[in-house]
């Protein structure tokens, strides 16, 4: 197997989750720990490359944990978001070729609490599994009942026959990132 290294089996974990910390401590907390099991069970993780709020601890937190932690961003953005040190960092040219190489290159995606990248972010990995583009596994993390108001949309969505099928089987909700990884 002489190249074994160039086909790792180690499966990647996208994190979606906020550039911002968030007022409430529990959601720094959700993110180390996210970052944490990523490490400790042997898992890649695959995220936006920043180094603040929760996306930046998810990440140290991973890579404390001994993952390989891979940031996807386009240059132009290292003004706005300032880019996590120790990490491979890959380049592209634009946001959408970003968010595209981070569902490309991912098993499955944890989306924990954030702002409108994060939701930008679900919704792109969620409709694509709506359309049978894909059929990795999508994790919505609920800490302290955060998506509840989007739940309750997709409940309404649902209820005034504006979506085909089963939302519950696009995606799982879990409350905790322990819960996450109880899925996988
Ligand atoms: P936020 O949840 O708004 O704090 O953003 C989380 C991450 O999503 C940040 O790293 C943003 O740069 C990123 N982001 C925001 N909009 C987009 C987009 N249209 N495509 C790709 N990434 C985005």
């Amino acid at each position: 197997m002489a190249n074994a290294s160039h086909h790792s089996n180690v499966k990647s974990i996208c994190v979606f989750c906020g550039s911002s910390p968030g007022r409430n401590p529990v959601y720094l907390a959700a993110a180390r720990r996210a970052g944490e099991l990523i490490g400790q069970r042997g898992f890649r993780m695959v995220y936006g490359g920043g180094a603040s709020g929760m996306m930046g601890e998810a990440a140290r937190a991973a890579l404390a944990a001994g993952a390989g932690v891979i940031g996807v961003r386009p240059a132009p953005l290292d003004h706005l978001e300032l880019p996590q040190g120790g990490i491979e960092m890959i380049q592209t040219p634009d946001l959408f070729e970003r968010k595209q190489r981070m569902v490309a290159m991912s098993d499955v995606f944890l989306i924990l609490p954030g702002g409108l990248g994060t939701l930008d972010e679900f919704f792109e990995v969620a409709t694509t599994a709506q359309l049978g583009m894909h059929e990795k596994i999508i994790i919505l993390v609920n800490t302290d009942g955060y998506f509840e108001p989007l739940l309750a949309l997709f409940q309404r969505c649902k209820g005034e026959g504006f979506v085909y099928g089963d939302l519950t089987r696009l995606f799982y909700t879990v409350e905790t990132p322990d819960a996450a990884f109880a899925l996988l």
